[in-house]
Parts: C-alpha cells; sequence; structure tokens
C-alpha cells in the first residue's frame, strides 16, 4: 500500500488525500494518453532537496508536447506546485508523482475538448527494489515481451499507456521468480528495464544501450555526466544479451531505483556475483550527490 500523506495537488488546488478523486469515465483510465513523472526529494545537509527538479518538470512537459497534450499549467507553476506539495505535507524524503491526465468528456478517441488535468501526490518511498536489492543487487530476466519500437509507441515520453508494457514484463519476471524484467528492442538488442536504465561494466568500461528504444533517464544522464568527472569511459553502444551475460558489472538507474546493482541475469550470475567496484563507486556517489555532500552537483538539488 501507498503510505498516504495528507494532501495531493489537483489542478491547482491543494486537498485531502481522500478527495483526489476522477470519474471512470476519465478518458486516459480507459486509452492511457497521459504522461506523468517520478521525482525524489532527499534530505540533504542543508535541509531538504528535490533532485534535478528542472530536468523533470522540463521531461512531463515534453513528454505532453509529443503526446499533443497542451498542460494548463506553466512550467514555473508545476515546479512550485511540487515543492508545495512536499511542503504542505511536512515530507523529509519521499517520492513525488506528477501526472497530467485527460479528463472526462467525450468518449471518443478524439480527445479535443476533454480537460487536461494535473494532479502532483507525494508520499514515502523507500528502495523500489527492496534493502536488500540495493545493497546486494537484484535477480533480473530477460522478458519475452519486446520494449516499445518509436513507430508504435514513442519511448521519449512517460506516457500512461506504455506501462502496460512494462506492467506485463514485471509480472512476467516476479512469476518466474525474478525481480525485475529486462527489455530487448524489436531488433533483438537489449533496452532497458521496466522503469529502470541499465549500465555494464566490461573492461572498466561503463556500457549503455543507445537513445532509440528507450526512455532517456535523468538518473542516465546523471550517472554518464559523473562517470567523465571520475575519468570512467562511457559508451552508448548495442548491446546483447549475452553481453550482459558476460559483463565484470551490471546495474539499472532510475528515480525509483535509484543506483540498484544487478548480480544475476537469466540465471548467469554477473560478474562475482555481487556489486563490483564501478557499481559500487557510482551507487555511493549518487547517494552522497542527491543528499548534499558531494562537491560539484549543488545546481542538481533544488533545496525546499
Ligand atoms: C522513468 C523511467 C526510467 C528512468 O528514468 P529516470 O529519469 O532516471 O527516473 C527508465 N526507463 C523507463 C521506461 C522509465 O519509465
Amino acid at each position: 500500500m501507498v503510505e498516504e500523506s495528507k494532501k495531493i495537488w489537483m489542478d491547482g488546488k491543494l486537498i485531502n488525500w481522500a478527495d483526489a478523486n476522477v470519474h471512470v469515465l476519465t478518458h486516459t483510465l480507459h486509452y492511457g494518453t497521459g504522461a506523468f513523472e517520478g521525482i525524489r526529494c532527499y534530505k540533504a545537509k542543508k535541509g531538504s532537496a528535490i533532485f534535478r527538479l528542472k530536468e523533470h518538470v522540463d521531461r512531463l512537459f515534453d513528454s505532453c508536447h509529443i503526446l499533443n497534450i497542451e498542460v494548463p499549467f506553466t512550467n514555473a507553476q508545476i515546479k512550485k506546485a511540487i515543492i508545495d506539495t512536499v511542503k504542505v505535507n511536512k515530507l523529509k524524503e519521499c517520492y513525488i508523482r506528477p501526472i497530467v491526465f485527460i479528463g472526462y468528456g467525450a468518449m471518443g478517441l478524439y480527445t479535443q475538448g476533454n480537460p487536461v488535468q494535473v494532479a502532483i501526490a507525494a508520499w514515502p518511498w523507500g528502495a523500489y527494489l527492496g534493502d536488500d536489492g540495493i545493497k546486494n543487487g537484484i535477480r533480473v530476466k530477460v522478458t519475452s515481451f519486446a520494449r516499445l519500437h518509436v513507430n508504435v509507441s514513442m519511448t521519449k515520453s512517460k506516457t500512461c499507456g506504455d506501462y502496460v508494457n512494462s506492467t506485463l514484463a514485471k509480472s512476467e519476471a516476479v512469476a518466474s521468480g525474478f525481480d525485475e524484467a529486462l527489455f530487448l528492442d524489436t531488433s533483438g538488442y537489449v533496452s532497458e528495464g521496466t522503469g529502470q536504465n541499465l549500465f555494464i561494466v566490461r573492461d572498466g568500461v561503463l556500457l549503455t544501450p543507445p537513445l532509440p528504444s528507450i526512455l532517456e533517464g535523468i538518473t542516465r544522464k546523471s550517472i554518464m555526466e559523473m562517470a567523465k568527472k571520475e575519468r570512467i569511459k562511457v559508451q552508448e553502444v548495442n548491446l546483447t544479451r549475452d553481453e550482459v551475460y558476460i559483463a565484470d558489472e551490471a546495474f539499472f538507474t532510475g528515480t525509483a531505483a535509484e543506483v540498484t546493482p544487478i548480480r544475476e541475469v537469466d540465471g548467469r550470475s554477473i560478474g562475482s556475483g555481487k556489486p563490483g567496484p564501478i557499481t559500487k563507486k557510482m551507487q555511493k556517489l549518487f547517494f552522497n550527490i542527491v543528499k548534499g555532500e558531494a562537491k560539484g552537483y549543488n545546481s542538481w538539488l533544488s533545496h525546499i
């Protein structure tokens, strides 16, 4: 269950958690045309701070632009609403979920005239793949479902309906006894997790799949920037599943998953079967950054 907080920001107002409801004929509930974000706020050295708020709000607007949805608020209003939601709930550390969706009105697929609604919820949420997973690594299965192709859906938007693809893969992986799924793209190359980007390490180099089939993760981009500063080489390359099997290290990145080591894929242990040195280094640096304890990364934090 979600750990409930007090208020949810909905269409410009902070209302009680229990009152943040929609009609069953809400357009997005039926057809999935809507977009969301996942953002985290951390307890940092100088008070709570939202990690890469600008990038997340910019991506929410980009997602809506891709879907041709006009957000009835400005970028600055949404940023302020996110901060207000965290503040009013007195949350020191939380996950933040903004969603833009098409409301109740006409029921045909053509949505012109239906209201566009925006909601922002925030609640405490620990390690997405478990405390043991973040410490010791998770077990991953290459799913039988292919990742979305750009001509079928669009991969640069966090589109609500696209997560059917992710939930199918996730439940297949969990039903098979694994923690998480790894998608291949429609050409058979490694793509991403159900809501995480993948990195592997081979011979000291960080490798990550290129953009076409993946969501351009903000954590992924952060890791790439951090690696450059640490003088760790990063390459965006097409990877095959067997290159993942023989990787020295592997990890997932995402706002929810943070930096989660992968210790096994399809029954093959990755490297030593324990989080490797580069994974541990990037994970440690990531948590230092979000807590305001790393030099040179303060521009990534919005103190509230
Ligand atoms: C949200 C998401 C990610 C991770 O993106 P972040 O910006 O790092 O949170 C990766 N893949 C998919 C499919 C996602 O939905």
